[in-house]
């Protein structure tokens, strides 16, 4: 195996999962064992818990800008190893090398938003009424737990634990069990810069250890980033769990293509944006609406993904059975007649042939009732329907039950305004094929792509790991008594 067995995370070392259930960790660049981990138990989970219920009595008492300190340093650390966490998340994930290291970037980022915590978490101070004050303070909620999904074994783990560590809580995480080598990274680096033991855990497994998360009575709010029918049922649970939850979903992001569209700036971003990370980002263009006549912007668009080269600037998709399914639907497709324009069925990748590759696919005059254009397929698969009227396409857009992402493509601000406002989606885009805020603005859906309330990152995550204590002060006997205060 090319790295040691991944184990848990607890109180500021390693321990293998103790139950006798194994599982694998396969590298989707040519199907070979990486390495494996034991799937963790209730008992594992508890030990974690009591070790983070710990430390985190003592973390709270450290006032923010010290506790952000540490996360200046990891700062330093994760840009100083990138290299080697670059190369982690390119053998587990199987993305491209550029796209690895853009993971870095955004936690990077993400950390020195984290950082930047104590410039935004200042309380309110109201004298209401006369000589009697009333201040605001934001206080941890405790032990938190935030599941992962595969596609961004960096990234994702990064929306939750910087901020919700800074704001003073402890934090386990349960990374997906496709992907969890970066993860054991992330923790030597929390250490090397300082974090002390038990504010940062990993607990390794999958259905489970998920439910054991949900249903253990001291985690006190869980962030979970997965596909819709998961995060409904983690959001169910650890509600009736009474815990603060916020579960992110799928998607099926729709892109609005107009006929007066800067034509290579539509093609160029809309490309990309389908087949980055080989379409398995949650804000991925998956179904382009063209109005009207956008022939030659499509056929650019075609001619642009024709130079994409699978095994180099497109990488793989994660599992065997992932391959399997997307290429199910562009033969679905095909069969109810759209046409498949660009296809990536059965590619190879010379030298890797035994990767699980698809290559980019083009499906055209598919129509909006089938399974391709509703259904999210996290492939790189882009398929286009062709209507007549915005508000043709607008419908479209609004009656698929996620609610990720909506882009428009034009020269026209009115036009494009009009789509903005009438999509429904959490996140729109004017031009833009990921259009991905980014910190201090929060990341977040609508729909069936986010269920609870406020987005994963940004000044949203004040609110959801912290709680507001009010307090109301009085000094001078002469201000007496009233109803009120
Ligand atoms: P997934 O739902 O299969 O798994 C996510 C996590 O849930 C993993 O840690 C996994 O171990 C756990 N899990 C899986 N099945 C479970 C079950 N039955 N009960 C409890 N836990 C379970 O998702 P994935 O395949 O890892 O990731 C891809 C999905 O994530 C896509 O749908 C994508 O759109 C979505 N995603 C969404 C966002 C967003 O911001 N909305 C971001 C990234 C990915």
């Amino acid at each position: 195996m090319k790295y040691n067995e991944v184990q848990n995370f607890i109180n500021g070392a390693f321990k293998s999962g103790s139950t006798t259930k194994t599982h694998s960790v396969i590298s989707p660049l040519d199907g070979g064992e990486l390495s494996n981990f034991k799937e963790s138990s209730m008992d594992d989970l508890n030990e974690i818990v009591i070790a983070a219920q710990k430390a985190q009595k003592s973390w709270q008492k450290v006032t923010l800008k010290e506790r952000v300190q540490v996360l200046y340093r990891y700062r330093q650390l994760l840009e100083k190893n990138s290299v080697e966490l670059t190369e982690i998340i390119y053998q587990e994930n199987g993305k491209i090398h550029s796209e690895a290291k853009a993971e870095i970037d955004k936690a990077i980022e993400l950390t020195e938003f984290a950082c930047s915590l104590p410039q935004f978490v200042n309380g309110e101070n109201m004298e209401v009424s006369k000589g009697v004050y009333c201040s605001s303070t934001r206080h941890p909620l405790g032990v938190v737990a935030s599941i992962a999904p595969f596609n961004f074994p960096s990234m994702v783990p990064h929306w939750t634990l910087v901020n919700a560590i800074a704001l003073g809580n402890a934090m386990i995480l349960k990374p997906s069990e496709l992907v969890p080598i970066s993860s054991q990274y992330i923790a030597k680096l929390l250490k090397e810069a300082g974090l002390p033991d038990g504010l940062f855990n990993i607990i390794n497994g999958t259905q489970s250890t998920v439910e054991n998360i949900c249903d253990h009575p001291d985690i006190k709010a869980v962030t979970f980033v997965g596909s819709t029918k998961v995060a409904k049922t983690v959001y169910q649970r650890a509600s009736k769990n009474l815990k603060q939850v916020l579960a992110l979903g799928g998607a099926k992001n729709h892109i609005v293509l107009l006929p007066d569209a800067h034509p290579d700036m539509a093609s160029s971003n809309i490309v990309a944006s389908m087949s980055g990370c080989a379409g398995q980002r949650c804000m991925a263009a998956a179904t382009l609406i063209a109005v009207g006549n956008c022939d030659a912007i499509l056929d650019k668009l075609v001619g642009d993904a024709l130079k994409i080269q699978c095994g180099t600037t497109l990488g793989a998709v994660i599992t065997q059975a992932s391959k399997e399914r997307i290429e199910s639907y562009i033969t679905e497709a095909e069969q109810q007649g759209a046409k498949i324009i660009l296809d990536g069925r059965n590619t190879i990748v010379p030298g890797k042939e035994n990767g699980f590759y698809v290559g980019p696919t083009i499906i055209d005059h598919a129509t909006a009732d089938m399974r391709v254009a509703r259904e999210e397929i996290f492939g790189p698969v882009l398929t286009i329907v062709r209507v007549k009227t915005i508000d043709e396409a607008l419908a479209i857009e609004n009656a698929n039950p996620y609610g990720n992402a909506c882009s428009v493509f034009t020269q026209s601000g009115g036009l494009a305004n009009y789509i903005t406002e009438n999509a429904s989606a959490g996140m729109c885009g004017v031009n833009i094929g990921v259009p991905v805020p980014r910190e201090p603005f929060g990341f977040g859906g609508w729909n069936e792509s986010r269920f609870g309330s406020g987005d994963i990152t940004g000044k949203s995550s004040i609110i959801f790991f912290t709680k507001e204590k009010k307090t109301t002060t009085k000094w001078n006997p002469e201000a007496g008594v009233n109803w009120m205060s």
